[in-house]
């Protein structure tokens, strides 16, 4: 379903992230978490796009199974890194052949252990991908006259390689000039970040809704995971201090890091938020424990919906 339909029909949205398993267990181990969050019925679930290499055609594999097998509607990242103009037509095509609604423009990380030439992609930024989207979407190719729906990445702590925030606003604001319909943002763990990010997205011009990226630590090794992949993130002392107290305790740690995420989108949510998207690592538990304790009703789905996904 197009992100607008999605946002018009119900307000805050709640959607997981996942990745492509390498592995046949680690699927089943995926699919698993996924029968166990399709009850929760998020609006979206999206999957994530390898820097280059193979695990780019498990994306579109994973994204067709889930179209395909349960009632969730994924929604695929796709980045600019190692691409031509060509290859991301053909795969645009496909995913609209599947009436895949939405797609997650994004610059994309830099390949590890690759030699890569960033000035050899077709893209330079995400706006010149989301141009592109834009441009497919006029083709009249998607079955839904508006074509995809388009998603775009934000930063409310800054991304490190703009330290001018101010041109970084700029940027973001082209990307919805080009045609974002909606902004989903690194994930962060001081809600004051978020709420500034907000304004001053309003306050540069960009109205459209921004969704709240949220991912509760579940370990002392995710969370330094975390602080490697997501170079830049504050991590705030008193949740340091918590999971310090819990002296290396396993089952502690993930209660912590869990109640740490729980409490952030209790505040998200007083602070009227358009959407909150877990980056699950392919697992449910702490998804799970974080809604059930959220007090949101399990989604029931209208049958015009439910008979557009099979
Ligand atoms: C929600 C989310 C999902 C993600 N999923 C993936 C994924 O699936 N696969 C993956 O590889 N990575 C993913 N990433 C990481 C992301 O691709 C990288 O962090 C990337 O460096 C930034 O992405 P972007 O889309 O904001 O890129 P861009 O908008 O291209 O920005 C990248 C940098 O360039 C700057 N910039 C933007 N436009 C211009 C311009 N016109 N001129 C000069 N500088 C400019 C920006 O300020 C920023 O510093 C994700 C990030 C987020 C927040």
């Amino acid at each position: 379903m197009h992100i607008n339909d999605i946002m018009a029909k119900d307000s805050p949205t709640f959607s997981f992230e996942f990745f492509p398993p390498k592995t046949p267990e680690a699927a089943e181990t995926l699919f698993h978490a996924i029968r166990e969050l399709e009850e929760y019925m998020p609006h979206f679930v999206s999957v994530t796009y390898g820097a280059g290499g193979s695990t780019r055609e498990l994306t579109h594999d994973l994204v067709e199974r889930i179209k395909n097998t349960t009632r969730l509607d994924p929604i695929p990242h796709l980045t600019c890194v190692c691409h031509s103009a060509d290859e991301i037509d053909r795969i645009l095509a496909r995913y609209a052949k599947s009436a895949i609604g939405n797609i997650l423009a994004l610059g994309g990380d830099r390949p590890r252990g690759l030699v890569y030439d960033k000035s050899r992609d077709a893209f330079q930024h995400a706006v010149d991908l989301v141009k592109f989207v834009r441009r497919f979407n006029e083709s009249g190719i998607h079955p839904d006259r508006r074509g995809f729906g388009i998603g775009v990445a934000g930063f409310p702590e800054g991304h490190p390689s703009t330290p001018n925030r101010l041109l970084e606003m700029d940027y973001l604001k082209a990307k919805v000039e080009a045609g974002a319909d909606y902004i989903v943002t690194q994930l962060f763990f001081e809600n004051r970040d978020f709420l500034d990010f907000r304004e001053r997205c309003l306050l540069a011009g960009i109205h459209v809704p921004i969704i709240a990226g949220i991912m509760p630590i579940t370990s002392m090794s995710g969370f330094r995971r975390i602080a490697e992949l997501s170079g830049g993130t504050r991590f705030p002392a008193r949740l340091i201090r918590a999971l310090q107290r819990c002296d290396n305790d396993v089952k502690m740690i993930s209660r912590v890091g869990i109640h740490f995420a729980l409490e952030q989108c209790h505040d998200l949510l007083d602070n009227e938020v358009a959407g909150i998207h877990f980056y699950t690592l392919n697992r449910s538990d702490a998804t799970r424990v974080i809604f059930d304790s959220l007090g949101i009703p399990r989604r029931r789905r209208a049958p015009a919906e439910a008979g557009s996904s099979s």
